[in-house]
C-alpha cells in the first residue's frame, strides 16, 4: 500500500471508529485507485483523499409523530451531504431501524463515485431514518414522514440537494414527502425524484435501478460471448430493485429462481414468470405482505427461513448468475465459495456493498464477472437525474426514450470502467475500473475548484 493510502486511511479509520461501514467502503475505494494516485501526485499536494472522505455538511435532526395509539414517537433523521463537486448533492432516502449516521456516511461516499460514473452532473448525499416502516398504518408512515420533512426541507432544494428513494422508502413515501416539502416551500419544483408519473415523475424510474443492473450484467456477458438467454439466476430482496430485476430477467429470456425479503427466501426451481411475480408486486407494494406466502400461493415453491446462518443457503442453490439485491454484506465469504463452486458465471450488485471484501476477493480470484455497485445499480440514479433534466425543461419523455437513454448510460458506464481498469493495469477488475472512473472526475473538479 502507498504511503499516502496509508496515512489517509489511518485518519479516516482514527477519526470514525465507530462507523464499519463507512470505514469498508473508503478502504475499498482508496486501495484500489493507488494506480491514480501514483500517476498524480497533484491528489496528495490538494489532500483530496482526506477531503473526499469528510462529507461536506451533515444534517441530524429530531423527527417526533404521534402513533396511531396517541403515543408519541421520537426518531433520529439524517441528510449526509458528501460532495457537491460535480452537481448538486444527489441520492436516497432509507428508512430502516439499522440506519445510523456511520451507515449513511457510507452510503452516502458510495454515491458521490456512482453518480459521476453516471456522467449526468451530480454530486453525491444519502439521508434517512431509524424509522421502521413495517407494521405501521398508511396514517403513522405519513405523520412521520410529514415530520422528517419539516426537519429537512430548508437543507434541500433543485439546485442544493435532490433526495429520493431507498430501503423503506417507496412511491407512497416519496408521495407524502413531496407533498409536505411543497407545502413548506410553496413551490412545486424537482427538488425530490421517484416521483408518481403524473406529479413530475420521469416514466421508468420505479424500474431503473432493477433494469439498469441487468442491462449491466448483459454486458459483462457479451466480453464472454455469452448472453441471458436461459439463464438461471438467483436474485435476493423483493423490494424495488429486485422486483425490476427480476422482470427484465424475464424481458431478456433468464429464469429467476429466487427472491427473499428478511425474514428468509423463496426457491421456486420451475422459475418465476409473469403471473408469479405480478403476485409478488401485489403483495409486496400493495398489501405490504411477507415473501413467505409466495410459497403459500405456488406449490412449486420453498421457503427457507432466516436463521443466524454463517452462510446463506439461497447462494448454494446451483445458478448461472446472482443480483444480490436486498442489502449491504449479504454475500460474505463462504457465501461466495458456494457460488464458485457451482460455478457462477456473474454476480451483478443490485443493493449497495452487498458483498464483503473476502466475498469479492474469492469471486474474482475465480475469474467471476463482478459487477460492483456503484455501476451495476447506477440505472436508478441516472433515471433520478433524467427525471431533474424533465422537472427542469417542464416536459415528460416517452418510456421510450428513457429507457433507451438508461440501457444507453448503463453501456457507457460498462465501458468507462473497463477502459479506466485496462488503463491503470487491472484489465477484467470491475472494482478498481468503476472506483478509479468515478474518482478521477470528482478529484479533478474538486482541484478546480481549490480547497473549498
Ligand atoms: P426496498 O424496496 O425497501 O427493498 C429492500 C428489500 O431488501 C426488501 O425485500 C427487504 O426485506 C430486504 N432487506 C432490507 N434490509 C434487509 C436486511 N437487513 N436483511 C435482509 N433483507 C433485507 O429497497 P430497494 O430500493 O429495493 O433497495 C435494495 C438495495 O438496493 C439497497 O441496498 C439500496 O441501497 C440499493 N439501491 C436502491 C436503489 C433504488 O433506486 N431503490 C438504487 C441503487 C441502489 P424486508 O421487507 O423484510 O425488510
Amino acid at each position: 500500500m502507498s504511503s499516502y493510502v496509508q496515512r489517509a486511511l489511518a485518519q479516516v479509520e482514527k477519526k470514525n471508529p465507530h462507523e464499519p461501514e463507512f470505514l469498508q467502503a473508503v478502504h475499498e475505494v482508496f486501495t484500489s485507485i493507488e494506480p491514480v494516485l501514483d500517476e498524480r501526485p497533484d491528489y496528495e499536494d490538494a489532500r483530496i483523499l482526506e477531503r473526499i472522505a469528510e462529507p461536506e455538511r451533515v444534517i441530524m435532526f429530531r423527527v417526533p409523530w404521534v402513533d396511531d395509539h396517541g403515543v408519541v414517537q421520537v426518531n433520529r433523521g439524517f441528510r449526509v451531504q458528501m460532495n457537491s463537486a460535480i452537481g448538486p448533492y444527489k441520492g436516497g432516502l432509507r428508512f430502516h431501524p439499522t440506519v445510523y449516521l456511520g451507515l449513511l456516511k457510507f452510503l452516502a461516499f458510495e454515491q458521490v463515485f456512482k453518480n459521476s460514473l453516471t456522467t449526468l452532473p451530480m454530486g453525491g448525499a444519502k439521508g434517512g431514518s431509524d424509522f421502521d416502516p413495517k407494521g405501521r398504518s398508511n396514517a403513522e408512515v405519513r405523520r412521520f414522514c410529514q415530520s422528517f420533512m419539516t426537519g429537512l426541507w430548508r437543507h434541500i432544494g433543485q439546485f442544493t440537494d435532490v433526495p429520493a428513494g431507498d430501503i423503506g422508502v417507496g412511491g407512497r413515501e416519496i408521495g407524502y414527502l413531496f407533498g409536505q416539502y411543497k407545502r413548506l416551500t410553496n413551490e412545486f419544483t424537482g427538488a425530490i425524484t421517484g416521483k408518481g408519473t403524473g406529479w413530475g415523475g420521469s416514466l421508468v424510474r420505479p424500474e431503473a435501478t432493477g433494469y439498469g443492473a441487468v442491462y449491466f450484467a448483459e454486458e459483462m456477458l457479451k466480453t464472454r460471448a455469452e448472453s441471458l438467454q436461459g439463464k438461471r439466476c438467483l436474485v435476493s430482496g423483493s423490494g424495488n430493485v429486485a422486483q425490476y430485476t427480476v422482470e427484465k430477467l424475464l424481458d431478456l429470456g433468464a429464469v429467476p429462481l429466487t427472491m427473499s425479503d428478511s425474514d428468509g427466501f423463496v426457491h421456486d426451481p420451475d422459475g418465476f414468470d409473469r403471473e408469479k411475480l405480478a403476485f409478488v408486486l401485489d403483495l409486496k407494494n400493495r398489501r405490504r405482505g411477507r415473501i413467505a406466502e409466495y410459497a403459500e400461493r405456488f406449490s412449486s415453491a420453498t421457503f427457507t427461513p432466516a436463521t443466524d446462518w454463517d452462510a446463506n443457503p439461497l447462494w448454494a442453490i446451483p445458478a448461472d448468475l446472482a443480483f444480490p439485491s436486498a442489502t449491504q454484506n449479504e454475500i460474505n465469504g463462504k457465501d461466495a465459495a458456494h457460488l464458485v463452486g457451482n460455478g457462477i458465471i456473474a454476480v451483478t450488485e443490485g443493493a449497495n456493498m452487498p458483498t464483503t471484501p473476502d466475498g469479492i476477493n474469492l469471486l474474482q480470484t475465480a475469474d467471476v464477472l463482478f459487477g460492483p455497485a456503484k455501476a451495476a445499480n447506477a440505472g436508478g440514479v441516472t433515471v433520478s437525474g433524467l427525471e431533474m433534466a424533465q422537472d427542469s425543461a417542464r416536459l415528460q419523455w416517452t418510456r421510450e426514450q428513457v429507457d433507451d437513454e438508461l440501457r444507453t448510460i448503463m453501456a457507457g458506464i460498462h465501458s468507462a470502467v473497463r477502459e479506466a481498469a485496462e488503463r491503470y493495469g487491472k484489465a477484467g477488475d470491475y472494482v478498481a475500473g468503476a472506483n478509479i472512473a468515478g474518482f478521477k472526475k470528482v478529484a479533478d473538479a474538486m482541484l478546480d475548484e481549490a480547497v473549498v
